[in-house]
C-alpha cells in the first residue's frame, strides 16, 4: 500500500500538512465529493480515501513556475481547433482512398497493364470544398487565437511554429478543393489515383508546427506531462506519411506493372493512413486535456489549506 504523504511540494516549497484544514472546493479524486473543510491529514467521509492524494492529485506546482499566458483559454480553444482541423483532414483523406480502392477494383487487368476504370461521375465534389472550406475556417480561428497580445509577443510556441501551422493550413485546403477538378471525369485516371498525395504536405506540415505548441503549452497540463501510452508522439505520424507517399508512388507506378505490386502498395498506404488518422484524433483528445488545465488552472496547495502551524526547531 502507497505510504500516506505527511507533507507535500506546492508552488511555494514543502507544506506540512498534520494540523491543518482544507479551506477551498476540492473534490476528492477517487468519489468527487468536496473536501472543503476536511483535515488535510483526514479522510474522505464518503469513500475512505486520504486527503493527501486528493491534494496531492489537484495542484500541479509545475504550472506555478511558468511564465503566465496572457489568454490561456484562448490559447486552449486554438490548440483544440487545430487538431479538429487535423483529425478532419486525416479522416477525409483515409475515406477517400478507402473509395479509391474500391474505384480501383473496378479496373481490369491481370496482364502485364493494368487499365484503369473511367473517372466516375457521382464523386461529391461539393464536399471536398466544404472540408476545404472548414478547414481554412477552423484553421483560421486557431491562428486568431494564437495572435499577439498587446505586448506584442506571440504567447505560444514559436512564431515559427504558428507561422507553419498557417502554412499547412493554407496548403491542405487548396489540395482539398483541387480534389473535385481532378474526378470531374475529364482529368486523366491516373491523376485521380494520385489525388490522396494532395494533400499531404500540407497535412505534414500542419503537424510540424502543432509539435511546437503542443510542446510549449503542454507543460501546463499534468495529465498531458504524466501520459504516455494516450499521448500521441508527431514524429511516427510523420513518418506514416512519408509511408503513405512512397505506397501511393508506388501504387501509380503499378498501373503501369501489374496487380501483385498494387495490391501491396494499397494494403500499406491505406493501414498507414488509418495511423494516421487515429494519430490525430488522440492529438486531439490530448490538445482537451491541455484546453483543460487552461480553462481551470490549478490552485496553489497553500491556498487550499488554513496556515501553517508553527513547527518546533529541531
Ligand atoms: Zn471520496
Amino acid at each position: 500500500m502507497t505510504r500516506i504523504p505527511t507533507m507535500l511540494m506546492g508552488a511555494d516549497g514543502f507544506e506540512h500538512l498534520p494540523g491543518r484544514r482544507v479551506v477551498r472546493s476540492l473534490d476528492c479524486l477517487q468519489c468527487g465529493y468536496d473536501l472543503n473543510g476536511a483535515e488535510a491529514m483526514g479522510r474522505c467521509s464518503e469513500c475512505g480515501m486520504p486527503v493527501p492524494f486528493s491534494l496531492a492529485g489537484s495542484i500541479d506546482p509545475i504550472v506555478h513556475k511558468l511564465s503566465p499566458i496572457p489568454n490561456p483559454q484562448a490559447v486552449g480553444r486554438g490548440l483544440v481547433a487545430t487538431a479538429c482541423a487535423l483529425a478532419l483532414l486525416s479522416t477525409a483523406i483515409f475515406i477517400w482512398s478507402c473509395g479509391l480502392a474500391w474505384y480501383l477494383s473496378g479496373g481490369s487487368g491481370s496482364a502485364a497493364r493494368f487499365s484503369l476504370p473511367p473517372v466516375p461521375l457521382w464523386l461529391p465534389a461539393r464536399l471536398w470544398w466544404y472540408i476545404g472550406l472548414a478547414i481554412v475556417a477552423i484553421g483560421g480561428l486557431a491562428l486568431w487565437s494564437f495572435k499577439p497580445q498587446a505586448g506584442g509577443r506571440v504567447p505560444v510556441g514559436t512564431v515559427r511554429s504558428v507561422l507553419l501551422l498557417a502554412i499547412g493550413v493554407l496548403l491542405s485546403a487548396l489540395a482539398v478543393a483541387v480534389i473535385p477538378v481532378v474526378s470531374s471525369g475529364f482529368a486523366k485516371p491516373w491523376l485521380l489515383v494520385a489525388s490522396p498525395l494532395f494533400p499531404l504536405p500540407g497535412l505534414a506540415i500542419m503537424l510540424v508546427g502543432f509539435r511546437g505548441v503542443l510542446l510549449d503549452v503542454g507543460k501546463r497540463s499534468s495529465t498531458f506531462r504524466r501520459a504516455k501510452v494516450r499521448r500521441q508522439r508527431i514524429p511516427p505520424l510523420l513518418i506514416a506519411i512519408g509511408l503513405v507517399t512512397v505506397a501511393w508512388v508506388s501504387l501509380l507506378l503499378s498501373l503501369q506493372v501489374g496487380e501483385s505490386l498494387r495490391a501491396i502498395s494499397l494494403a500499406v498506404g491505406l493501414l498507414a493512413l488509418i495511423f494516421v488518422a487515429i494519430g490525430c484524433w488522440y492529438l486531439l483528445l490530448n490538445a482537451w486535456w491541455i484546453y483543460a488545465a487552461l480553462r481551470v488552472p490549478p490552485e496553489r496547495l497553500r491556498d487550499l489549506l488554513t496556515e501553517a502551524e508553527l513547527l518546533p526547531s529541531d
